[in-house]
C-alpha cells in the first residue's frame, strides 16, 4: 500500500498526533528512534531530520557522524495506545549520508539492495512468514523482570491453565488495530511461552513487521504487569524461543515460483535449488540468524530446535522443513532463526543463500524423514548430515569464509557486525558460570 504526504498531514490532525517517532534498526537488531514534535512534520517529509550516527552501534565513526533519516511513507502508522498528551505516530526510515546517498551501514537499505538483485533475476517478491515465540515473566515490586513464569500451560492449552491468554489476546487485538493479519496465536510447548503468527509479506514489510511486533508485544505485556522476552533460551531444561522463517519466491502476486503442479511432489526446480543454497550456506547463515551467545543454548538436541544441517518434508528436527501446503502456500521453513536476529540482515542473507543455489543450479542432498536427534554419528554421516555451529565463535568463523553471505551484508555491515560480535564473544569468554563452579570447585 502507498501513503501520500497529504494523507499523513490529514491523519496527523484528525487523530491528534503530537509526536512522530522516526524508527530504524541498528546492527544488533535493536529498534532506535528519534522522536520529534508534530510541528516538525514538514522537515520530516522533506528528509531533513538529522541524527548523530556515531552514537548508534555499528554505524559510523565520530568524524562522519551526521546522518539523515528518509522516512518510508508507506510505514506511517498511529500507535493505538494514546495518552492525554495526544497520540504518537511512527515512520520507519532509511538512513542516508549527508550527500544524499544511501548509507551502506543501514540494514534496511541493504535489504532493499539485495531485493533489487532478486528482481533482476525475474522474481517480484521474496515472501516471508515469521513465527516468533516469546516468554512472559512476572515483574517484581520494582517492575524488574523476574524468572517467575506467569502460567504453567503447555502447547495449545486453554484457560484457566493459560493465564497468558488475556495478555496474548490483547496483543493480538492491538496488532490487528495496527493492520497486522494475525493467522494464529497459541500457547507454546514451554510454560509461559507463546507464539503469534502473522500473515506473510514481502521481505521489507515482513522485516518491518517483525520489529513492530516485538515492540507491541513488550508494550502490551507491560500493561499486564509482565515482561515479554525474545531471548532465545531464558531457562534451561525447557524449550527455547525460535522465530521460524517461512519463505517463498513469487514471480507476481499469483505465481509462487516454488510450486510446480506437474512435478511429483509439486515442488519446482527453483524450490530445490533455493533449498540447496540454504543448506550450503547454513553454517555462515547461523552467525546472522543466531547472533547472540545465548542463541546457541537453544540449538541443542531435544527441544524442537535444529542442531543439524538437513531438510525434511515431515519431521521437525531438521534445519529446514518443507510444509505440506502447496499452491500459493508452497514454502520452505527455516527453523534455526531466533528472534534476536536482525530481521533485515537475516532476510537479506537467506535470500542471497537461496539465489546462490539457483545461480549454481545446486541440488540438495536427500531428505531425511527420521528423527535426527536419535541417529548416531555414523548414521548422520551416511545421510550426509553435518552440524550447525555450536557457538557464536564457530559461527563467526564460518561466516568469515563465506563470500555469499558476506556479500549479502556488504563490507560495511559485515565489518560492524563482526566487530560487535567479537566484543560480545570475548566478554562472554571471560565469565565463569555457576555451572562451572558446581562442577569443578570441589572435584578438583
Ligand atoms: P507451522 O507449519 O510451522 O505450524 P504456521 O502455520 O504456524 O506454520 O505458520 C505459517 C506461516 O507461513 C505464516 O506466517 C504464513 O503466513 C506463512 N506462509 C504461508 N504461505 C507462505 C508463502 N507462500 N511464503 C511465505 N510464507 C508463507
Ligand atoms: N520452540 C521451538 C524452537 O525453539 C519450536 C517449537 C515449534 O515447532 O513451534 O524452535
Ligand atoms: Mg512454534
Ligand atoms: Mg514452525
Amino acid at each position: 500500500k502507498t501513503i501520500t504526504a497529504d494523507e499523513i498531514r490529514e491523519t496527523v490532525v484528525k487523530e491528534n498526533v503530537q509526536f512522530l517517532r522516526l524508527m530504524f534498526t541498528d546492527i544488533n537488531g535493536i529498534i532506535k528512534n528519534v522522536e520529534v514534535p508534530v510541528d516538525q512534520l514538514e522537515k520530516v517529509l522533506a528528509n531533513k531530520i538529522m541524527f548523530d550516527g556515531s552514537s548508534i552501534d555499528g554505524f559510523v565513526r565520530i568524524e562522519e557522524s551526521d546522518m539523515l533519516l528518509y522516512p518510508d511513507l508507506s510505514t506511517f502508522l498511529v500507535f493505538p495506545w494514546g495518552s492525554e498528551h495526544g497520540k504518537v505516530a511512527r515512520l520507519i526510515c532509511d538512513i542516508y549520508n549527508p550527500d544524499g546517498t544511501p548509507f551502506p551501514g543501514d540494514p534496511r537499505s541493504n535489504l532493499q539492495r539485495v531485493l533489487e538483485t532478486m528482481k533482476a533475476q525475474g522474481f517480484s517478491d521474496f515472501n516471508i512468514g515469521p513465527e516468533p515465540e516469546f516468554f512472559l515473566f512476572k515483574l517484581d515490586d520494582e517492575n524488574k523482570p523476574t524468572l517467575d513464569l506467569n502460567d504453567k500451560g503447555g502447547y495449545f492449552d486453554f484457560a484457566p491453565i493459560d493465564l497468558g491468554e488475556n495478555t496474548r489476546r490483547d496483543i493480538v487485538l492491538e496488532l490487528e488495530k495496527m493492520g497486522f493479519e494475525v493467522e494464529a496465536s497459541h500457547h507454546e510447548v514451554a510454560p509461559g511461552q507463546h507464539e503469534i503468527d502473522f500473515k506473510y509479506a514481502d521481505a521489507l514489510d515482513a522485516a518491518d513487521n517483525i520489529q513492530t511486533f516485538k515492540l507491541v508485544v513488550k508494550t502490551i505485556a507491560r500493561q499486564h504487569g509482565l515482561h515479554a522476552t525474545f531471548m532465545p533460551k531464558p531457562l534451561e531444561g525447557i524449550n527455547g524461543s525460535g522465530m521460524h522463517i517461512n519463505m517463498s519466491l513469487f514471480k507476481d502476486d499469483k505465481t509462487n515460483a516454488f510450486f510446480d503442479s506437474h512435478s511429483e511432489d509439486q515442488l519446482s526446480e527453483t524450490a530445490y535449488h533455493f533449498l540447496a543454497g540454504l543448506l550450503e550456506h547454513a553454517r555462515a547463515l547461523t552467525a546472522i540468524n543466531n547472533p547472540t551467545v545465548n542463541s546457541y543454548k537453544r540449538l541443542v538436541p531435544g527441544f524442537e530446535a535444529p542442531v543439524y544441517v538437513a531438510w525434511s518434508g515431515r519431521n521437525r528436527s531438521p534445519l529446514i522443513r518443507v510444509p505440506q501446503s502447496r499452491g500459493l502456500s508452497t514454502r520452505l521453513e527455516m527453523r534455526s532463526v531466533d528472534p534476536t536476529a536482525n530481521p533485515y540482515l537475516a532476510i537479506a542473507s537467506v535470500l542471497n543463500a537461496g539465489l546462490d543455489g539457483l545461480a549454481q543450479g545446486k541440488e540438495p542432498v536427500a531428505a531425511v524423514d527420521r528423527n535426527i536427534y536419535r541417529m548416531n554419528e555414523d548414521e548422520r554421516k551416511d545421510n550426509k548430515i553435518t552440524d550447525l555451529p555450536s557457538t557464536l565463535h564457530n559461527a563467526l568463523k564460518s561466516l568469515a569464509k563465506d563470500e555469499v553471505i558476506k556479500g549479502a551484508l556488504g563490507p560495511h555491515l559485515y565489518r560492524s557486525f563482526v566487530d560487535s560480535k567479537d566484543l560480545e564473544w570475548s566478554a562472554y569468554r571471560q565469565t565463569v558460570s555457576q555451572w562451572e563452579r558446581d562442577q569443578y570447585l570441589e572435584l578438583y
